[in-house]
């Protein structure tokens, strides 16, 4: 018999512990973007991105300045998005602000906050110097980020087709001792996979609380859970050709070494798989 590689008891198992998406309020990303969400079935109906041995590696460019601090925040994030997409991340690029020309840099005109668009980053830094091995090719940086007239700020932008993204710390607070740097390595990593899960064509969840929810301002930032709901467990699970229960407690045990949430939900859920599995 041939096992179904699309992994329905991954929706089946685990939609006992999903929690459901709060109604949005004021301010709130679906309360001024009309998303209504991605099935698992239109996911494969969209002929995603898909890692393989073709498109195997995750390559990041380091865009401008980090000190010892955000530099270990960015070390650590490249090592969780080695496990999170079960692939060899690989630092290619490093570009200066200098680099940059004037057009793709501004300071912000009422915060004053020095921003560099993300348009440019995209399409002129990363696409043109993109690796045919890249499943993803993800700049990274300390300044600030506007996508262009009408916005203020971005934490991240990506292509769902392009194979590129890029996020920033700036606003994650900076990496000091103790909680200060937990929290930004917290909020750095949930961009980071969120912003590469993106560039894996997944789009916005609507489904249940999860990693891939819309995010508009650091409120709704911090509220988001740094685990994927069974929905976008499943499409990744797909698309990585992974075992679902030994992905998870790998990912449980770097959640649980760095002091993070969701190791325990994490490691519940390879636990519930196990017994589906066997029942089965
Ligand atoms: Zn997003
Ligand atoms: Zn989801």
């Amino acid at each position: 018999m041939i096992a179904d590689d699309t992994f329905p008891e991954i929706e089946e198992w685990l939609r006992p512990l999903a929690d459901p998406l709060p109604a949005p309020r004021p301010g709130d990303w679906l309360a001024e973007h009309r998303e209504t969400g991605q099935t698992f079935r239109q996911y494969l109906a969209a002929n995603p991105v898909r890692r393989g041995a073709e498109l195997s590696t995750i390559y990041l460019c380091l865009v401008g300045e980090f000190d010892a601090a955000q530099q270990s925040v960015v070390d650590r994030t490249a090592e969780y998005l080695g496990l999170f997409f079960d692939a060899p991340v690989v630092a290619r690029r490093r570009v200066p602000v200098a680099e940059i020309p004037p057009r793709a840099k501004r300071k912000h005109p009422l915060w004053g906050d020095r921003q560099l668009l993300t348009t440019y980053l995209l399409h002129e830094v990363l696409e043109p110097d993109r690796p045919d091995d890249a499943l993803a090719y993800l700049a990274l940086t300390a300044r600030d980020l506007w996508p262009g007239a009408g916005w203020n700020f971005v934490y991240g932008e990506a292509n769902l087709r392009r194979r590129v993204g890029v996020w920033s710390i700036y606003r994650n607070g900076y990496p000091g001792r103790g909680s200060a740097y937990q929290l930004c390595l917290r909020r750095t990593l949930a961009i980071a996979a969120h912003e590469t899960g993106h560039v894996l064509t997944l789009e916005h969840c609507t489904a249940h609380a999860c990693l891939m929810n819309g995010v508009n301002h650091s409120e709704e930032r911090d509220a988001l859970p740094l685990t994927l709901c069974p929905v976008c467990l499943r499409k990744l699970c797909w698309n990585l050709r992974v075992e679902p229960a030994p992905y998870l407690r790998r990912l449980a045990a770097f959640h649980r070494g760095h002091g993070l949430d969701g190791a325990d939900r994490l490691a519940v859920a390879a636990d519930m798989l196990d017994r589906a599995t066997e029942k089965t």
